[in-house]
């Protein structure tokens, strides 16, 4: 089984836990950095994403993180975990730092003051039998994706209609949504197949590849 840790600091730590087993891994806490070094991906979830700049940073994650991801280490994002994996922001707050790795721009609290929570079930490329349920709470989304990066999903409906809220590039996965608190583990198992994929087997060559 990979070994996936979840960036516990903020938001919803418990439930990506418990979604992840069910998804495959063996899923751990990460606040420290040899945690961080002990782990095939990460799982970075929502929140406030401007906390959770100046956490990493408290906790002395924020470089070795940003490094991992920059060096191949699969990571998840969750709505504010999108925003800390986005290359650039509209909307950032002040001196706003992400840690980067997507090649697309993210709007924060993309949905507006009138819509700041919206629910959808949409289809999710990559996720078989049926929609995710969606749930967005002032949710961002990804206002433009670069050309290596793959739309997994779009919101479907009412003013948001056709904006990206799910994307793949390479080592990195993000959604503007929380499937977290739905129950339904399927997105977290297409994180642990990309884990898998990448090497994080938890054999001792695929731990090599995946930080390679
Ligand atoms: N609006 C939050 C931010 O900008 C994200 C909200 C969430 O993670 N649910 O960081």
């Amino acid at each position: 089984r990979p070994v996936v840790g979840v960036l516990a600091m903020q938001g919803d730590v418990r439930e990506h836990l418990a979604a992840l087993e069910a998804g495959g891994a063996e899923a751990v806490l990460v606040r420290r950095v040899e945690e961080l070094a002990a782990v095939d991906g990460i799982v970075l979830p929502g929140g406030e994403s401007t906390t959770m700049d100046r956490l990493l940073t408290t906790f002395g994650l924020r470089e070795p993180l940003r490094e991992a991801i920059a060096a191949g280490l699969p990571a998840y994002g969750s709505c504010a975990g999108m925003i800390l994996l986005a290359d650039r922001l509209v909307e950032a707050a002040p001196g706003q730092r992400t840690l980067g790795g997507l090649d697309v721009v993210v709007r924060r609290n993309a949905f507006g003051r009138q819509v700041d929570s919206w629910e959808e079930d949409l289809p999710m490329s990559g996720v078989e039998d049926g929609p995710v349920r969606a749930v967005f709470i002032r949710a961002p989304w990804v206002e433009e994706a670069g050309e290596g990066v793959d739309v997994l999903a779009r919101v479907g409906s009412g003013p948001a209609a056709g904006r990206i809220v799910a994307v793949r590039q390479g080592n990195l996965m993000a959604t503007s949504f929380h499937p977290e608190i739905t129950g339904d583990t399927r997105v977290h198992r297409a994180f642990v197949r990309l884990v898998a994929a990448r090497g994080g087997d938890g054999s001792p060559a695929g731990a090599q590849a995946t930080h390679a």
